[in-house]
């Protein structure tokens, strides 16, 4: 049962923070710096760390470079000039008998923030300046400011929780600590829409235990409990959100239910006649793997089932998710609907169609209209740079049902694209699209469709969700891994090359294409219009071809050039007219030329770690070994772990789960997937168990009406507007 007693956090979202007795307009203003307008923001407004006054070091405990909070009140205070013009605020903290100098470049605030008389912890690395213990730029917490110490000494418990403050917010965290303190003792207890017997069996406290404790807690050990309880509920936020979305499609869909037959995927190569996933999959040049084998099984039967497939499929660089996609869009044309294959890119979605093209040339459909009764199945293509008549043609053919597979970019989503019976989509490279543009099509696709049906979805990406994450920002979809990679692939050997002068990736580059082999070198990452990055790309293949290149051909692709040029140098690159392709990021995904065997990344510390690892995938997919050489120093740490950690693993996952430490967890749901942290206690990594917990429990917990009101309300009150959006739409 949702226990119903007590206050709900909703309500007290509409209990301003001047209801508090110290809190007038003045006060008022400088909490609204923090973002707290609230008694909910109030409680929602987490200490950053705290401070147990019976276990804290002491400046005379402490060793040289060692980093330590000390705690301890301002006795002096001096600001000045240095010979160079920086502000400098020397402070002198004393903890007892000891003394710590304490000293703030380019701070020149602190004067007015650190008072005399004020207790502050700072944290830092101690170091040793002439013989005397001293801290530079520490973080400073300030405890209690010179008027409040006598203000409610009963509040100056064992442990003490300290509040982020800022700059400008002119509130001590003492003063928070008071306010915090007034609205929990007043708003008595909270209703916790958690029923108790799921808290019980998963080991969590109630609300109103976990607020108090998170503020004010007894003892150290009483924080991870709270912090616990509201880390499960900032899951089931999300989860019950995701749940609702899930069971409202549900109702609402009109899917297909796609006639497949499961024994297809056991077919013998070279096998004839049968559907034609049958024809498709025998006449294939390799055997499925079982990765594949299984994702293909779990994506039929999502077709053969009424309600409409949302399925992310997920799987490496070259992992064979092509195959996959293509099965999907047959089983649509096999009963007689028709497939669309998005892609990111115009580059992609050519380079699609001609495989495609290649791959289903000798597929006929069956066709009733047409004198023979089948005809060749057709593939259409739809960019934006599909001219006007040629454009008219593709869409006369879906409005028909003459264009059995249309691959596109954007392009499809325009208004008067309209489709005789639309009944696949594929989603390639889903990360490069908007989390809206997948909703568009998933819910626009039936009116977009004559026959008026909800397209099954299938939506893949080569950037590795940590599993987590993906529970997180695809929690309304299936998932599928692919987790192997076709037999004979060999990793590609990586290499860091930071200084300028070294021409190892150059002599690799020349002695590639002796062999007979191609490469590819990616431009450096160039701020500015469109128009500047091409230059920069012009200019580098001009530079190259007359200096390390000198003698090979190479070619030039970059975002400015009109498609048919760009499909000119592909196509000369992919039969060997070209050696190396000098390119911007266009390349980064999915473009397939087995023959590459090299990639060149200039100042490859400017990219992210996951666009590194697609770029190094567009090379050894063939038998041969692949080479990816990164250029460049690094700037910085972060950068230089990023490198390193591409030099050292080929694992995608294991990629992705360690850049989601370096950037930190940030916001899952923005579509920038960066911002305030919607997750504020929770942590993927640390608390996966209650991540899968709160999925659980959202499936069952979705029926309580009562259960999503509160804890959907909550969330709108937490995530911020571009949040609320992406939640909350459809
Ligand atoms: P991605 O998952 O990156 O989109 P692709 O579908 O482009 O990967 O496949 C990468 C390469 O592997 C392609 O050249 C494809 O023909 C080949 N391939 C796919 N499946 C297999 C398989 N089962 N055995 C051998 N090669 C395969
Ligand atoms: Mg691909």
């Amino acid at each position: 049962m949702t226990s119903t007693t007590g206050r709900s956090l909703r309500d007290l979202a509409n209990v301003p923070v001047t209801a508090l007795r110290h809190v007038g307009p003045a006060r008022a203003a400088a909490l609204g710096e923090l973002g707290v307008t609230s008694i909910f923001d109030l409680l929602s407004f987490y200490p950053r760390r705290y401070i147990d006054r019976t276990r804290r070091a002491d400046v005379g405990a402490l060793t040289v470079g060692e980093e330590a909070a000390v705690v301890g009140v301002v006795r002096t205070v001096r600001a000045r000039r240095t010979s160079h013009g920086r502000s400098l605020v020397e402070v002198d903290v004393v903890d007892g008998a000891e003394l710590l100098r304490v000293v703030f470049f380019n701070q020149a605030w602190r004067e007015r923030q650190l008072v005399v008389g004020t207790q502050i912890l700072v944290y830092g690395r101690l170091e040793d300046y002439r013989g005397r213990h001293q801290m530079t730029n520490p973080v400073v917490d300030v405890i209690v400011g010179v008027d409040g110490t006598t203000r409610d000494p009963t509040r100056v418990g064992r442990v003490v929780a300290l509040y982020p403050s800022s700059e400008t917010s002119r509130l001590t965290s003492w003063e928070v600590g008071g306010y915090v303190d007034e609205a929990l003792r007043r708003s008595g207890a909270l209703a916790d829409p958690v029923p108790r017997a799921l808290r019980e069996s998963l080991g969590l406290i109630d609300r109103t235990a976990a607020y108090l404790a998170l503020h004010r807690p007894a003892a150290l050990d009483d924080v991870e409990p709270a912090r616990r309880r509201l880390a499960f509920d900032e899951f089931l936020r999300l989860q019950l959100v995701l749940a609702r979305r899930r069971r409202r499609m549900v109702a609402a869909s009109s899917g297909v239910a796609h006639v497949v037959d499961p024994t297809d995927l056991d077919v013998a190569p070279g096998a004839s006649g049968g559907s034609l996933l049958r024809r498709f999959l025998s006449g294939h040049r390799f055997t499925l793997t079982g990765a594949q084998r299984r994702v293909l099984s779990e994506v039929l039967a999502d077709l053969a089932r009424p309600s409409p497939m949302q399925r992310l499929l997920q799987g490496d660089v070259g992992s064979g998710k092509t195959v996959v996609a293509v099965s999907a869009l047959l089983v649509a044309v096999d009963g007689r609907r028709q497939g669309a294959f998005l892609a990111p890119t115009e580059v992609l979605a050519e380079q699609h169609a001609a495989s495609l093209r290649h791959d289903l040339a000798t597929l006929r459909v069956a066709d009733p209209r047409v004198l023979e009764g089948e005809r060749p199945l057709s593939i259409a293509v739809l960019t934006g740079s599909v001219a006007t008549r040629a454009r008219a043609e593709v869409l006369a053919g879906l409005a028909a049902a003459t264009v059995d597979i249309v691959v596109g970019t954007h392009a499809l989503f325009q208004e008067d694209v309209r489709f005789a019976a639309l009944g696949v989509v594929v989603i390639d490279e889903q990360h490069r699209f908007g989390v809206d543009q997948r909703a568009e099509l998933t819910t626009r696709g039936r009116e977009r469709s004559e026959e008026g049906r909800d397209p099954d979805v299938l939506v893949m990406t080569a950037t590795p969700i940590p599993r987590t994450a993906a529970m997180v920002t695809f929690g309304d979809l299936d998932r599928s891994v692919l987790d192997e990679m076709p037999a004979g692939r060999q990793p590609v050997v990586t290499r860091w090359l930071d200084s300028d002068r070294d021409s190892a990736c150059w002599e690799r580059v020349r002695s590639e294409v002796a062999a007979g082999r191609r490469a590819f070198v990616v431009c450096p990452l160039v701020e500015g219009s469109p128009r500047v990055i091409a230059a920069s790309a012009v200019s580098e293949r001009d530079r190259l071809a007359g200096s390390e290149l000198a003698g090979l051909r190479v070619g030039l692709l970059h975002g400015q050039m009109k498609s048919i040029e760009k499909e000119r140098v592909m196509d000369a690159f992919r039969e060997g007219a070209l050696d190396v392709l000098v390119a911007t990021v266009v390349i980064e995904v999915g473009v397939d030329i087995p023959e590459a065997s090299v990639i060149v990344i200039e100042d490859a510390w400017r990219f992210g770690l996951a666009q590194l690892h697609q770029l190094r995938g567009r090379v050894g997919r063939a038998r041969d070994r692949g080479y990816c050489f990164l250029l460049g120093a690094a700037p910085s740490d972060d950068a230089r772990a990023r490198l390193q950690a591409l030099v050292d693993s080929h694992d995608g996952f294991a990629l992705a789960e360690i850049d989601l430490d370096l950037r930190g967890e940030g916001t899952l749901l923005g579509a920038r997937q960066r911002g305030r942290s919607d997750l504020r206690v929770a942590s993927l990594r640390r608390d996966e168990d209650l991540l899968s917990a709160a999925r659980d429990a959202a499936v069952s917990l979705v029926e309580d009406p009562d259960v999503v009101e509160e804890m959907v309300g909550e969330l709108r009150l937490l995530a911020e507007p571009s949040e609320v959006a992406f939640l909350f739409q459809g």
